[in-house]
């Protein structure tokens, strides 16, 4: 299975796809983390990109096209995986196809949240400074991370201007990607201005029900 998550900045995109992830089997790639793992490495990749994440800008389609046709290459993600951040610009869903190359269909689900609820969002957003796991949107102010018990703090780029910021890139160069893919086979709007919960199951049924399917087949199996 072949999923993109589309949506706004705190749409809960990774949160969805990390769940989808486990309950499919599949890896989930998410640019953002992967760009924030090289950031923290200091490799040359997070060098290049630091001040472009850091001004809420998009680093170049050069660059995170080869980080993910890097990433699909390798073996776990052949029989599926779950986008979340990739594509965001045109250019990078004409790669994605490219890189397909007809091997399945792409479901692309766009988690739909209005802009207010967003800024709020992502004002209380909280990571892990050890691990970079986003922490649940209910987690105590006090509580340390549920993963590694490192300190959460408020990512770099979820201060005010800066919220601002991608989402007037957001509405420039990933909108038009919900406009581009509405018209294709596989393309499902979820209303993700709900619980969790709520969002999960309305994926679940957009998938045809392949997590319980899966679910089952894994439970036969064991
Ligand atoms: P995210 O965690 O998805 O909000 O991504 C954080 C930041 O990483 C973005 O604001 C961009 O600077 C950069 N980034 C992540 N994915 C991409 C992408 N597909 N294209 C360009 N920049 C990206």
């Amino acid at each position: 299975m072949f999923v993109v998550l589309l949506g706004r900045p705190g749409s809960g995109k990774g949160t969805q796809a990390s769940r989808l992830a486990t309950e499919l089997g599949i890896p989930q790639i998410a640019t953002g983390d992967i760009l924030r793992e090289a950031v923290q490495s200091g490799s040359d990749v997070g060098r290049r990109a630091k001040a472009t994440i850091d001004a809420g800008g998009l680093v170049s389609d050069e660059l995170m096209i080869d980080i993910v046709r890097e990433r699909l290459a390798r073996p776990d993600a052949a029989a599926g995986f779950i986008l979340d951040g990739f594509p965001r610009t045109r250019r990078q869903a004409d790669a994605l196809d490219a890189m397909l190359d007809g091997r399945g269909t792409l479901r692309v689900l766009h988690i739909a949240v209005p802009e207010e609820e967003i800024v709020r969002r992502l004002g209380a957003r909280r990571i892990c400074g050890s691990c970079g796991v986003t922490a649940p949107p209910d987690t105590p102010p006090d509580a340390a991370c549920a993963r590694c018990g490192g300190t959460l703090v408020t990512r770099s780029d979820d201060t005010a201007d800066v919220i601002r910021r991608r989402l007037t890139v957001y509405e420039r160069e990933a909108a038009p990607l919900v406009a581009y893919y509405r018209e294709r086979p596989g393309y499902v709007e979820i209303d993700g201005n709900q619980e969790p919960s709520a969002v999960a199951a309305g994926i679940e049924a957009a998938l045809g029900g392949v997590g319980a399917e899966s679910r089952g087949a894994r439970g036969a199996d064991s």
